[in-house]
């Protein structure tokens, strides 16, 4: 049966939209992690706030339904949601930007983003490799970003590291926070599996998802493994355990979100996942 294309990438979007984790939509009460550095996400779909004196910038718009929540996160913790004047992002997936639309419609943010990533934003996930997922409303890139530019507003700075294969333009984001006399090392994934069913290698007569996908998850790790870390983010909940450390934040404190050797360990086992896909696609009886 031939479908239109229309109402074939509607049933994609209506199913995966069904299928989504509950985690992605229900609330966790914000906080602050660390110095000026604050969760404003969902149980499982992170956003974060820098706050500045000169404005706030905010990591992830998330799902088309999600600024609301984020927004009002940012105000409970006392913040002015029109004080948020730079969007970042992690990856180009509908779950962490299906949302920057409205948040640059409500806020007037810039929006920046890591070059591998800029067209797919622009086309609302149309021109996504991964072919398989929702597409979003399309939003307005401000500055197009590249491996290791900064970006700075009222004393802070954040580094853009390109951690690319999850997405072209994956982007793993670090600062530094000040807090109680010390200064830590943040670092948010992310991204950094490969998606299901995207070719890493090219095979009976089909090519690789995009001619670098290899060189760019091979970069991406070596990126990763060097970063010094001691506070660990990323751009799902799930990346960094945060539900279980959470739970712990009452009687631990903030330092529960320092975890370096989590970190390490975290990087090592997604290096090790994706090292065996790739020898599963290059296997003689792969596909056949
Ligand atoms: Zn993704």
């Amino acid at each position: 049966m031939i479908i239109p294309l229309a109402l074939a990438v509607a049933a994609i979007a209506a199913v995966s939209r069904d299928t989504e984790p509950a985690a992605f939509t229900t609330l966790l009460e914000p906080f602050k992690i660390s110095g000026n550095l604050f969760y404003v996400g969902s149980r499982d779909l992170a956003a974060y706030l820098v706050v500045t004196p000169d404005g706030n910038i905010l990591i992830n718009a998330n799902l088309e339904s999600s600024p609301a929540q984020i927004r009002h996160g940012v105000e409970q913790l006392g913040f002015r949601w029109a004080d948020t004047k730079i969007l970042l992002n992690s990856q180009a997936h509908y779950d962490h930007t299906a949302g920057a639309a409205e948040v640059m419609r409500e806020t007037h943010a810039r929006y920046m983003v890591m070059d591998g990533d800029v067209d797919v934003i622009t086309t609302g996930g149309a021109t996504d490799f991964n072919a398989t997922l929702p597409h979003f409303p399309p939003a307005h890139v401000d500055r197009t970003l590249h491996d290791n530019d900064t970006v700075t507003l009222g004393g802070t700075t954040l580094t853009a590291h390109k951690t690319a294969g999850h997405t072209r333009g994956c982007t793993s984001w670090t600062m530094q926070t000040h807090d109680g006399g010390r200064t830590f090392n943040v670092v948010i994934v992310g991204g950094w599996s490969t998606n299901p069913g995207v070719a890493l290698v090219p095979s009976h007569g089909k090519p690789a998802a995009y001619p670098a996908i290899t060189t760019d998850f091979d970069r991406a790790f070596a990126t990763l493994k060097a970063l010094p870390c001691d506070i660990f983010l990323g751009a799902h909940g799930v990346y960094f355990d945060l539900l279980a450390k959470h739970d712990r934040l009452a009687t631990v404190g903030p330092s529960v979100w320092i975890d370096p050797g989590g970190y390490a360990k975290a990087v090592a086992e997604h290096e090790a996942d994706y090292r065996q896909e790739l020898a599963r696609q290059q296997s003689p009886t792969f596909g056949s």
